[in-house]
């Protein structure tokens, strides 16, 4: 049994731009070692590398997708190999689609959105578990969920698709939470609102955040630094007594 790595070491999935990288950055200063994922832009995954081991951190970078199993598989073994054994992992790496019906949903559309949310999601999960439940050896950790305010909204004429996956990870996020409850480890999820990252131009609506801000109470977007304070502190040990959580991170929205 590899005993838990000191500093503690979290891998954040899709850690190299928007929301991830704000919570590697954050993690990274109040003391994890931290493992970046990306899946094409290795230059943006080692700035924040770069970043981190400027201020005094620990952070390596590792490619893997998502939304493909041996992929998966490969990061664990490669973060295990290279980091030690984490105890954190935030479930960050997610995708939007260009807006669109339901109606004019296809296929592979809606199977790269499960496959890369959902699927992703549980699949990673699942090798944390396998290496800090106490039932199998491990010391204990903390997952947390990246879901979205979309989940209570519904997304209608937009992405009702990816609305759809983070309410799956909702219900994920409670189930997993209590099944592994009494073996050390909190699941808990977070879920933004408008958030300024470069999530909405890759839904074909770069300025999304801004032009529906007179929706949001507060009236503005929120930034990715906003977000990874709630991701980091349910990570965190601050956060002992909280498990099966959503958090939301809206504006009010
Ligand atoms: P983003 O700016 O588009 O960044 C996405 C990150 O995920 C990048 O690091 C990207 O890496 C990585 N990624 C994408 N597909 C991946 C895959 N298949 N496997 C591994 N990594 C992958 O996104 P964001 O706005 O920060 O969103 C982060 C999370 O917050 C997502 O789950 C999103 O659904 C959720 N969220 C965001 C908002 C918002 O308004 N921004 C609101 C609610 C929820 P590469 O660059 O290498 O591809």
């Amino acid at each position: 049994m590899n005993k838990p790595s000191t500093p503690p070491l979290v891998l954040i999935t899709g850690g190299s731009r928007g929301i991830g990288a704000a919570c590697a950055l954050l993690a990274a200063s109040q003391g994890w070692s931290v493992a970046v994922n990306y899946t094409r832009d290795a230059k943006a995954a080692d700035q924040v590398v770069a970043q981190i081991r400027a201020q005094g951190g620990q952070a390596q970078s590792f490619q893997a997708d998502v939304g493909i199993e041996a992929d998966i598989l490969r990061l664990f073994n490669e973060v295990d190999q290279a980091m030690g054994r984490i105890t954190g992992l935030i479930n960050n790496a997610g995708v939007v689609d260009v807006a669109c019906r339901v109606q004019d949903m296809s296929w592979q559309r809606l199977e790269r959105m499960m496959r890369i949310n959902v699927l992703g999601s549980f699949a990673c999960a699942a090798q944390a578990v396998k290496r800090m439940s106490t039932k199998h050896g491990g010391h204990g950790g903390s997952i947390v969920n990246l879901s979205s305010a979309a989940a209570t909204l519904g997304a209608p004429n937009q992405y009702v698709d990816y609305a759809a996956s983070k309410g799956a990870i909702d219900t994920f996020t409670m189930g997993l939470a209590k099944e592994v409850a009494t073996e050390g480890i909190r699941v808990n999820g977070v879920r933004p609102g408008l958030i300024l990252t470069d999530i909405h131009a890759s839904g074909g609506q770069p300025d999304r955040a801004h032009q529906l801000a007179n929706q949001v109470p507060m009236q503005r977007p929120g930034t990715a630094e906003e977000v990874a304070q709630a991701v980091v502190w349910l990570l965190s040990d601050a956060a002992s007594y909280v498990t099966a959580s959503m958090v939301n991170v809206g504006g009010g929205r």
